[in-house]
């Protein structure tokens, strides 16, 4: 039994990165996992104002975690798109917390390593999980006396240009899943909606029959895309749908003992 902890910078980032694995781990494998979402998502809208989008936007990530069966989704509450302003050991600090409290063995993040993050919050939550990683099995860092130490032993790392990411999660049984939770985002289908509307009207495309679409028909749109783009990253393992990670093993013992003792449920297809 291993328990998984998802970290993230905004309310979406999870349903589109790994969300179809994640449910897997908890409906095949009975896993308990747990997501931590660091922003208040207050800048994820054209239309909402502040006080609406954060209240919304914590809402629709709860009914996500219920799709997905997580245990809980917690919020850290930073100002989405200010991360880079919060000293990062305060940050790296809520993660060790959560992993020593939840006894995290698996995490999920944004790829510390990964080129072509062009968000600040990605690449913030990214280090601050890296770190904490490694150092929520000290008992010298985190938040002193709250919680024992604790060894996390793997990592699954996504990114939106993945590099050296051979792991390869067959999600052909849970993509419908992983589209139902990004769905529940009802804000975020919006924002994403409207800056594909803004980019067409930008560069002169004629969208004029996506101005007016209906909910449903929107929302099909995205699931559509989603669905393209996991087809995608199937074509590499030869899976219908997949989604991809960096996979990466903590600890020293296997050296030590000289024997795999950690086997990753979804082991890294060399590619
Ligand atoms: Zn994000």
């Amino acid at each position: 039994m291993k328990t998984v902890l998802v970290v993230v910078a905004h309310g979406d980032d999870m349903e589109f990165m790994c969300a179809g694995t994640v449910y897997r781990w908890v409906k095949e494998y009975n896993f308990p996992a747990y997501e931590l979402i660091l922003t208040d998502n207050r800048k994820g809208t054209y239309t909402l104002k502040e006080s609406e989008i954060i209240g919304k936007s914590k809402e629709e990530a709860i009914e996500a975690g219920k799709v997905l069966g997580l245990k809980e989704v917690r919020f850290g509450n930073f100002i989405d798109g200010e991360l880079e302003d919060i000293p990062k050991k305060h940050i790296r600090n809520i993660v060790i917390d959560m992993i020593r409290e939840v006894k995290a063995n698996i995490v999920l993040s944004w790829d510390p390593f990964a080129a072509g993050e062009d968000h600040p919050d990605h690449r913030v939550t990214a280090m601050a999980t890296y770190e904490a990683i490694s150092f929520s099995s000290n008992p010298n860092f985190g938040t002193p006396g709250l919680y024992p130490p604790h060894f996390v032993s793997e990592a699954y790392w996504f990114a939106k240009k993945p590099e050296n990411a051979f792991t390869f999660v067959d999600i052909t049984e849970s993509i419908d899943k992983k589209i139902e939770a990004l769905l529940k985002h009802e804000t975020q289908m919006e924002l994403t909606f409207d800056s594909l509307k803004l980019e067409a009207e930008t560069l002169g495309i004629d969208l004029s029959g996506l101005a007016n679409v209906d909910r449903d028909t929107r929302n099909q749109i995205i699931a559509n895309a989603v669905k393209d783009y996991t087809a995608e990253k199937g074509k590499v393992p030869g899976y219908k749908h997949a989604e991809q990670f960096r996979y990466e093993k903590f600890g020293m013992i296997e050296m030590v003992l000289g024997q795999e003792i950690i086997k990753p449920e979804f082991p890294p297809i060399n590619v």
